[in-house]
């Protein structure tokens, strides 16, 4: 069976940071987890981060990628730097992914973490930028392929032809 990454928030799990969830209800996610296709990870919790914790935002408005690079932080709203969190979740979420032979994740998005398109400025003004989460960042250059909630529909038609015999 191929299993399916998908946000714990996703699921209706209060892991924001806020301790809510976001909870989706696509009718293939549904069918997913009724069938066990489906592996959850908060990243951020298995990061070290508590519920609830300070909002954070990849700052300088970087991307996932400059953090890995190690020329962008992720700070939260009380101007502490959370990077080392978010590296070690993005880490333990691609070793997650890999135990399973997962190809497909579908993340939150516009999260630090999750976001696959847009993500935040870094200036907790709600300013949305192009560019995806340090977890998502990790996740495709390890081969994944990444959605959002948004674009389940495509995932499924990822996932149909990847498990064709
Ligand atoms: Fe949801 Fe990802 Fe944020 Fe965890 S890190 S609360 S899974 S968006």
């Amino acid at each position: 069976m191929a299993y399916i990454l998908v946000s714990s928030c996703l699921l209706g799990n209060p892991v924001r940071y806020d301790a809510s969830h976001k909870r989706s209800h696509h009718d293939t996610l549904q069918r997913w987890v009724a069938a066990g296709k489906v592996i959850a990870v908060c990243p951020e919790l298995a990061g070290g981060l508590p519920v609830p914790r300070p909002a954070a935002e990849i700052a300088q408005a970087a991307g996932g990628k400059a953090v890995w690079l190690r020329t962008a932080h992720v700070i939260d709203n009380h101007g502490e730097d959370v990077t080392p969190a978010f590296i070690s979740g993005a880490e333990a979420a691609l070793r997650l992914a890999q135990k399973f032979h997962i190809r497909i994740a579908i993340l939150k998005e516009g999260s630090p973490s999750c976001g696959s398109s847009h993500i935040y400025d870094g200036s907790f003004r709600g300013n949305k930028i192009a560019g995806q989460g340090v977890t998502t960042t990790l996740l495709r250059e390890a081969g994944m392929q990444v959605f959002s909630e948004d674009k389940i529909d495509e995932a499924a038609a990822l996932l149909l032809q990847l498990e064709q015999p």
